[in-house]
């Protein structure tokens, strides 16, 4: 999948996710929300400007979210995404209500549809992550402006292909066909045990280029 179409799967797919905020103190604050539409651009989600949630995203201009499908723990996928917002006003507030008509139970009349605000999340990054795939699957990308970068664990040249890894990792996604060995990022777990056992010191956490 690329980009947008993560995207439009989190909105139509998941619909309903938990975004963070931080408040005046810089602490977390959590809340559930309903993707209401998504392309090329991002994400867009309507707020009330009475609610403390429009206040934290107009102040610090900046969310993440989480949202996940599935029946249990290892049949679930989770798209996490976090990046810059912007308020749009109430103009695309037609265009969603119709592609979200429940939100007319909610906000039955015109009048009071004025309390609402569009925000569109335009710049970010993001993580698919599939617990329900042996081995686990695990993408990371990037739309608008942002640049993906992501922690990664990376194998050097320090490499003496002695295996000691290969046990503990819990996953088996270290590949020894290749000399240094290669992790294989998109099954990573991120667990760190390889870094923590190999005698060469040769794992190295880091950015992804
Ligand atoms: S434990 Fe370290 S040196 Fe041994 S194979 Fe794994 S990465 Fe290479
Ligand atoms: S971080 Fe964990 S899952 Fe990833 S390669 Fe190392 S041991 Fe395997």
């Amino acid at each position: 999948m690329n980009e947008t179409e993560y995207l439009i799967y989190l909105q139509k797919e998941i619909h309903t996710v938990v975004a963070a905020t931080v408040d005046d103190n810089g602490l977390p604050v959590t809340c559930a929300i309903d993707m209401m539409d998504a392309d090329e651009n991002g994400l867009y989600f309507l707020t009330a400007r009475g609610k403390g949630f429009y206040s934290r995203l107009k102040k610090s201009g900046y969310m993440a979210l989480t949202g996940m499908k599935g029946e249990d723990t290892m049949s679930c996928v989770a798209v996490s995404v976090r990046g810059r917002v912007k308020e749009l006003g109430g103009a695309l507030l037609p265009r969603l209500f119709e592609k979200n008509p429940y939100m007319l139970e909610i906000y039955p009349t015109t009048e009071s549809q004025r309390a609402l605000t569009v925000f569109r999340l335009y710049a970010g990054m993001g993580e698919w992550f599939d617990l329900s795939k042996k081995p686990i699957e695990r993408f990371s990308f990037s739309f608008g402006q942002a640049k993906a970068k992501q922690e990664e664990y990376f194998i050097t040249d320090a490499c003496t292909h002695c295996r000691t890894c290969e046990s503990v990792c819990p996953q088996g996604c270290i590949d020894f066909t290749f000399k240094p060995a290669v992790i294989r990022q998109e099954h990573c777990l991120h667990c760190g045990r390889c870094i923590e056992v190999c005698p060469q010191g040769a794992v190295i956490r880091e950015e992804s280029k």
